[in-house]
């Protein structure tokens, strides 16, 4: 009986995100590769011919307990929140990661299968990405308690417009900074020295610490001015240096 609810609900996750897939590929201007169509469903549990950690990684990322664990870090990230107000601690930024923190870009892998980069910044063009679980949940919370908070990600500026389109579309607000690696970057070359250098940015200009950092990624919680709380988020499907 476990087991058929488990099925059922692994296939109402699929279906949800394959769905979203087939609109949103649609859209983009280059299609080497045919969206995955509904009735393919079943085809995205890694097979003997595909067992590449991507594969394996995006099956994962459709099961409830992967959602769950991202719905559980947010909300630890709540619960840290109220007890450092309770406590008088002096809170600052809160700092997000966008791609895989904030915004689920598993449609895009299911499409296409791997990072390609001149695909994936069509689809970052798209800007049409859901949310990822518990993120939309927690930056209303955080607004409701009028913490400060940023987003700071990898992308380049030349996808702002649509990056902020996508927020616009999540119901989040794209007043607060939304920090963005410049087209052209040759500072730090690594993740780590690239966000470490915006957020030390962020605390300069606005005299605010940097308090709390949330991603997905190893590199978004490293180096300086990272505050007192690093939250890491699972993702099983990629991983950046
Ligand atoms: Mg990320």
């Amino acid at each position: 009986m476990l087991k058929r609810c488990f099925n059922t609900l692994l296939i109402i996750c699929l279906c949800a995100g394959l769905s979203s897939v087939a609109t949103s590929i649609e859209a983009l201007a280059v299609k080497p590769i045919s969206p995955q169509k509904n009735e393919q469903l079943p085809q995205l549990a890694p097979s003997k011919e595909d067992l590449s950690p991507l594969r394996v990684g995006l099956y994962h990322s459709f099961l409830l307990t992967h959602q769950q664990q991202l719905e559980t870090v947010y909300q630890t990230a709540i619960t840290t929140v109220e007890r450092a107000k309770s406590v008088g601690e002096t809170i600052g930024w809160v700092v997000l990661d966008l791609d895989e923190t904030v915004l689920d870009n598993r449609a895009y892998f299911i499409a296409y299968g791997d990072y390609k980069p001149e695909l994936w910044k069509q689809w970052l063009l798209l800007g049409d990405a859901p949310a990822v679980a518990g993120s939309l949940n927690f930056i209303r919370f955080l607004r409701m308690n009028q913490i400060p908070f940023a987003f700071l990600s990898g992308r380049r500026e030349a996808q702002r417009a649509s990056t902020l389109q996508n927020l616009m579309r999540l119901g989040l607000p794209t007043t607060v900074p939304v920090l963005m690696k410049p087209d052209i970057y040759t500072e730090g070359k690594t993740a780590i020295e690239f966000k470490q250098t915006h957020r030390c940015g962020l605390e300069a200009q606005s005299g605010v610490k940097v308090w709390m950092l949330i991603g997905d990624q190893a590199s978004d919680l490293r180096g300086d001015c990272r505050g007192t709380y690093q939250f890491k988020l699972p993702n099983p499907i990629y991983t950046v240096e």
